[in-house]
Parts: C-alpha cells; structure tokens; sequence
C-alpha cells in the first residue's frame, strides 16, 4: 500500500517551487565535484578524515618502504631487505591516492615533495616503451607474460598508477606522474592493440576503469577501445589459467553477454563490474547496461551481506550461491571499497536513488568496520559474527583501499549537471558548486547518521535556476520537508529523490528531517544463515551485540517487544548512538555500531540475532533481500489465544 501511495505526486506546488518527477529526468552530463570543493566539518565525517590525514597516512608510509626499495632495487641502487610481490606496487599507488585526497582536502608542501621524490623514482623506473612493473623487472619476467596473465597483477598494478597519477593532477595541477601513467598506458596499448599484438587481459580487472577514468580527462580514445577489448576478449579462452582455479575466478567463464552473475573472486568480479559499468556510460551501449545491471542484481539483491560485503568464500575469495551469505563468512574489505565504486557507477549510468543506498550501506558498514578507530590498524576479513578477532593489519591490498575510498566521502556526496544538483550523502560542510551561471554556495549542516535533521541553506552569490534533489534513502519510511520554514509535501519522484526547482536565493534553506527509528531487519528466507534472526539497523546503520557490553554472550535473544530506545553515548567509542533495550528473559542489552565493533580487545560478536516467535515466509520480497520486520512476523502465542493472531 506504501508504494501505492509513493505514486501519487503529492505536491503542493506553490510557484516558484517545481517539484518535477524524478532524479532520471536531469538533462545534461553527470558531473563529480572536485574533492576539494567539499569541506567536511561534520561531527562524523570531520574527525574521521582527520585522523586519516594525520594518524592514517603518517602509518602507512613505513609500509612503502618495502615497496620503495623495491623500485630502488629497479633503477640499478644497492637495496637490503625483502622485496614486493607480483600485486605489491599498487599498494604504494593506492597509497599515493589517498594522499591525493588529503592533498585535495588541505595541501601539504612536505607531503607533496615526498610523493614528488616519487614521482621521480618512477620514471626512472620506466622502460624506454613505457612499461612500467618492477616486480617483473626486478625478477626479470616477460612483461605481460602470456603464460601468467591471470596471476601476473601486470593490469591491477598499472590501473592503481593511472587512478593515483589522475588524483594527484588533480590535487596539485603536476603533470608528472600523469605523463608517467600515460606512457604507460600507450604502451599497454600498444601491446594489446598493436599490429599483430595478442588478445588477452590482466586477470584480476582494474585496468578497465582506470582506462575509461584516463580517457575522460585526456580524451584518447585509444584508453577507451583497450577498455573495451579487455572486456570483450574475456570468457573466449585466450588466457590460460596458471593454475587449477576455475577460469569463472577472473572473470573467463563465458563471454560478458552469457554473464548472468557475478561470479568468482569478488575484488576481481566487482572491479570488472565498475568498468562494465564505466563503459555503459562512456559508451552507452545497452549491452554493457545491461551486464552491469544483471551484475547489479545479482551482486545486491542475492549476494551482499546486510552491512555490505561481499565474497564469502575464503577459497579464491570468492563469491559463493545465491543466498549464500554466512555470517563467519570471509568478506574482504576490498570487497566492498569495490562495491562502492560499482554503486557509485549505477547512480552515474541510472541516476536512480537506490544505488547511492547500496553506497551508502557499504561505506557506513562495511567499509568503515575495515579500518579502526585509531586509523592505523585494519581488518582483512568482516564477518558478521566473529569470536575474539582481533585487527589482522594484513598489508597485502586492504589498508590502503579503505583509506583511498574513505577519503573520498565528499565525493560521492554529491554530482551535478549545469542545471541539476544531488544531494546523495548527508554530510555536515560546505560545497562549491561550479554552475555556468556562476558558483553556489551551499552549507549542510547535520548530525547525520545519529540524527536524521539536514538543514541544507544557500548562502553567496544566487546560483540562478537550478534542480536540487535530495536523495529519500531507502530505509527511510517518513520524513517532513521544510522550504524556507514552511512545511511542503513533496513526493520522491521515481528515481527516489526530493526535488525542488527554482530560481534559489542567497538564504533560501530545505529543512529535512528523516524519522530514524530503531528497526528490526529480517533476511530474505533463502539466506538460511539468518533465519529466525533479526540484525538492527537505525538509519544507514547496522548494529551488532558484542559480549564485552551483554554479560559475555554476543548472541541475544529478542523477544516481542525488546523495548529499544537508541542513546547517544559520548564516551562510548569515540562517540556513539548505542541501541538499549531488554532481551527475551529481561536482561538489559545493548547493541553498538557494526563499524565500531572489535575496537575494544578481544569480543563476541553477532550482527544476527535470535528473535523468538519469528515466521518470515517467501511472499512479497519483491527482490528485496533484506526487509524491516513488522509486528505481524511475530505470532506470539499468547496474542494467538486472543484471537489476534494474522
Ligand atoms: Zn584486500
């Protein structure tokens, strides 16, 4: 009945106000705000991307020693010590994009001349072609070795160089180390698409959005059809596996149009998927739409946890079933940094409301678990239910793809077309927005995902006409809009956003206030690993119990009427909204942010948790793979001896 009435356009349409049918209605390009356009001064965000800045960074660097001495030992000096892996140097690329960020958000002279001394060390790395992995120099293996092409890391290693090399043009305006990536781009190029070159591809993708992101800011089309070949030269038998893992593991099963799902190692499955997906909007070719959106529904709405992740398989570090979604399961926090990048590309292909959802899920849940509080030590791993795990910190590819996507936070807030704005993240700041008719000024002010108030105001020069659509998120049931104080009722549009159009004034200001209850989520009864159960989930949050706050025992038990009430706690892990309530026998319990769990020693963990008297039958999921429970699920006995049972 609630979508039924979602369809009626329930405006009072007072000029100037136009509230027009949807978000997918926006003309023009989608364009991503520069980084630095955003200044985060929220009391969520703000303190983060601090201490990923000053505590995150300053760590990491003493990682890239090992990959420093590494392109040393390359350029001819005496080195002493271990050297990198195969997948190795785009650890230190990652690394330098999340400096990038940084610098974005704040320039930093000394900073900038280390990533400089780099720079330089790179291209004196670089063979005379281009070529540029000094794992294979180093050892001296073939480059793009035909027989080690699902293993060799050649293309993972090269895409995580042109992504850093674009962000730090664009923090710092120096072409270098983008002149650097783009040699070796060409030849990347060169070798695949050259007279007489060999098909194939880099076995685990990346290469193939960081060619598309190369070709929007250089132009080259070149970067666009190598992008296109590697996708299209997959599942035709051309790169022998190396060894007995199954050609569905990189991504060679069949060929992208015989895909249905998502399959493999999930890193590898979802990057391939965000440059599926970078193709469809470079290209608009509604085969790679619709590959991206089989990919899509396969990954979120029958293989992603409640909080985000994705591959629950450790072997191959895979995706498993249908459904398959254990709460032990493996779940690599590359996984969902990759899951975001691919939510972020369905909203810039769809420009639909419930991918910036999925976003929003991953980054708040997932993403966030991976990295601690203190920013220096991270999770491999995050399951969903978990005894005395302790943080691993494990170097090989996590920590510095957690700080690459938690950096860019203001980014994915926000897209814009000349004459539209998005409103896709609540996050307390201030972002420039550069219109044709001149830069809007626009301040946010929110304790979001604590409290679902944004105040949203003009301020500056009038920006002109323009469409401002703020994102309903999905779990969101009611919500009151204010335009300049005075309440409106606006329906979503079908996209899933609010929108006003009108010619906005310096001081014009959209209250929202999002009712942010306490829910209990049910699983889609085919996820037979949380039957019976319910996981908690206020707002874009997901909690979870751990034992340390519950006696010991991590695994409650709800009953009926658990009587939660959500309490801000200051003190509590860095400054938390704790979910308080009464388990089945009465006990008090207490529920904490999943991204906050295992920050204190050794703890139980459960995100999933027994709810007694709980039927949930196969009916009207609608695809959906997670539900708020309603009261109706619950056939209390006693209520059954009244007569009121459904
Ligand atoms: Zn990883």
């Amino acid at each position: 009945m609630k979508d039924l009435t979602a369809c009626f356009v329930l405006i009072v349409a007072l000029a100037p106000l136009v509230a027009r049918g949807g978000a997918a209605e926006a003309s023009g390009r989608l364009e991503l705000l520069p980084i630095g356009n955003v200044q985060v001064s929220d009391g969520f965000w703000a303190p983060r991307i601090q201490v990923y800045r000053e505590k995150t960074i300053p760590h990491s660097w003493s990682y890239m020693e090992w990959e420093l001495r590494s392109l040393r030992k390359a350029v001819g000096e005496p080195v002493e010590g271990e050297l990198n892996g195969t997948w190795g140097e785009a650890n230190l690329y990652k690394f330098l994009e999340t400096v990038a960020y940084s610098l974005a958000i704040r320039r930093d002279p000394e900073l900038e001349q280390r990533v400089d001394g780099i720079v330089d060390l790179l291209r004196a790395c670089q063979q005379p072609n281009g070529y540029l992995h000094v794992y294979v120099t180093n050892n001296r293996k073939p480059p793009w070795d035909p027989a080690f092409l699902d293993g060799s890391h050649d293309g993972y290693v090269l895409g995580h160089m042109i992504e850093a090399a674009i962000e730090y043009h664009a923090a710092t305006g120096k072409r270098d180390f983008l002149d650097i990536a783009c040699k070796a781009a060409d030849e990347a190029c060169n070798h695949f698409l050259g007279p007489n070159a060999p098909p194939g591809f880099c076995g685990h993708a990346e290469l193939e959005m960081a060619l598309v992101k190369l070709y929007r800011v250089t132009g080259n089309s070149r970067y666009l059809e190598l992008s296109r070949a590697f996708v299209e030269w997959r599942g035709r038998g051309l790169v022998p596996p190396a060894g007995p893992t199954p050609r569905a593991y990189f991504q060679d099963g069949v060929p992208l149009r015989a895909q249905r799902t998502l399959d493999g190692h999930a890193v590898r499955a979802v990057f391939f998927a965000t440059g599926v997906a970078d193709l469809a909007i470079e290209t608009g070719d509604s085969d790679y739409r619709l590959a991206a959106h089989r990919f899509w529904d396969s990954t979120t709405l029958r293989r992603m946890t409640i909080t985000g992740s994705i591959g629950p398989r450790k072997e191959h570090e895979a995706f498993g079933e249908d459904y398959e979604l254990p709460n032990d399961g493996y779940y690599e926090s590359c996984g969902a940094c990759g899951l975001v990048d691919f939510a972020h590309r369905l909203f810039l292909l769809e420009r639909r409301s419930e991918s910036i959802d999925v976003l929003e899920r991953v980054l708040y849940n997932a993403v966030l678990h991976g990295i601690a509080l203190d920013g220096v030590t991270t999770y491999y791993c995050n399951p969903l239910s978990d005894r005395d795990h302790l943080r691993d910190n494990c170097w090989v590819c996590c920590p510095p793809n957690l700080s690459r996507t938690l950096l860019q936070v203001g980014r994915y807030a926000y897209a814009r077309t000349d004459r539209d704005l998005f409103v896709n993240l609540f996050v307390g700041g201030t972002v420039r927005v550069p219109f044709p008719s001149g830069e809007l000024l626009l301040r946010v002010e929110t304790d979001y995902p604590w409290d679902g108030e944004v105040n949203v105001r003009v301020e500056g020069t009038p920006a002109g006409r323009f469409a401002l659509h703020l994102r309903k998120p999905g779990w969101s049931d009611g919500a009151e809009l204010l335009l300049n104080g005075v309440a409106r009722k606006v329906a979503p549009g079908d996209a899933g956003y609010w929108t006003f159009e009108r010619e906005w004034k310096n001081g014009d200001s959209i209250r929202l206030n999002l009712e942010m209850p306490v829910q209990r989520m049910m699983a889609h009864p085919n996820v037979v690993a949380c039957r019976r159960k319910v996981a908690l989930q206020r707002g874009p949050l997901v909690y979870g119990f751990e034992g340390l706050d519950n006696g010991g025992k991590a695994d409650v038990t709800l009953g009926t009427d658990p009587r939660f009430t959500a309490v801000h706690q200051p003190g509590l892990l860095g400054g938390v909204t704790a979910i308080r309530g009464v388990a089945a026998r009465g006990e008090p319990i207490q529920a904490v942010p999943f991204f906050a769990m295992a920050n204190r020693g050794s703890s139980t963990q459960e995100v999933w948790v027994e709810q007694e008297n709980l039927t949930v039958t196969g009916e009207w999921w609608l695809g959906a793979l997670y539900r708020p429970m309603r009261e109706e699920r619950l056939s209390d006995p006693r209520r059954a001896e009244d007569g009121h049972q459904e």
